[in-house]
């Protein structure tokens, strides 16, 4: 489904959108008759108009507190046909500034790091459990995180990643719906969802940036997502290593 999104974004950026949502325009009365190109899936085009229809409305939600010291929400960032989908906790102080997750220095580090893995920031997609920033970069309360986590199930059913990473504590217990502290969760694949979507757990930016011998980890962690991705693409009909 990701692949079907991404395919329509591409239509959209070439221009084509208005052609795929509102049917062929009929030719000039003196134009000679030209082949009509094949009419787009519907599916594809809902896809991107569900994907659009969900940003518009988190930007205006109103559904927690968060909203009344907002700047922006940050619904995500990334390629929606991405294999990938990065999930971290909230947006801080430079997210709610510029509307993008992971911009910080913790943004970095992430960025640094999923590049050495392989993958360019552009090449997957980023999102975080809250849209909105908590104040004084405290955890999402419960009430937040009750009223946040519907948007983010309908993105992961847009996006239909082959696999999901949880960046940090909160991100891995609120997926996984679980207390076992995260280095319990690290080094196997769970489940996330009524797909069972495959979800690896690592450590987040922040923290290793307090703590940076446990970068090591961290990378055993991206490695590990990179070896299950071959291994899930090979599997996949008609996929290869
Ligand atoms: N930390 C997160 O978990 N998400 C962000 O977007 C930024 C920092």
């Amino acid at each position: 489904m990701g692949r079907d999104l991404r395919s329509a974004q591409y239509l959209e950026a070439l221009g084509l959108e208005s052609w795929v949502l509102r049917g062929p325009a009929a030719p000039p009365a003196s134009a000679p008759p030209s082949p009509l190109p094949p009419p787009m899936p519907e599916r594809v085009a809902g896809l991107a108009a569900n994907w659009r229809a969900l940003a518009d409305e988190v930007a205006v939600c109103v559904r927690c507190r968060l909203h009344e010291r907002r700047t922006q929400t940050v619904f995500g960032v990334g390629d929606p046909g991405a294999e990938l989908l990065v999930i971290g906790e909230a947006p801080g102080a430079d997210e709610d500034r510029q509307g993008e997750p992971f911009v910080g220095r913790s943004g970095q580090l992430l960025n640094s790091m999923l590049l050495a893995a392989g993958w360019p920031r552009s090449s997957v997609y980023i999102a975080n459990i809250i849209k909105c920033r908590p104040p004084d970069n405290r955890d999402p309360l419960p009430e937040e995180v009750r009223c946040c986590m519907p948007y983010l199930h309908r993105q992961i059913d847009l996006l239909g990643p082959r696999l999901m990473l949880a960046v940090g504590r909160v991100a891995a217990q609120t997926l996984l719906a679980t207390d076992t502290p995260i280095g319990k969760l690290r080094g196997a694949v769970h489940h996330f969802g009524t797909r069972g979507t495959p979800l690896i757990v690592t450590y987040h930016p922040a923290y290793l940036l307090r703590s940076p011998r446990e970068k090591r980890r961290a990378w055993d962690d991206l490695r590990f997502v990179r070896s299950e991705l071959a291994r899930r693409r090979a599997a996949a009909p008609g996929g290869s290593a």
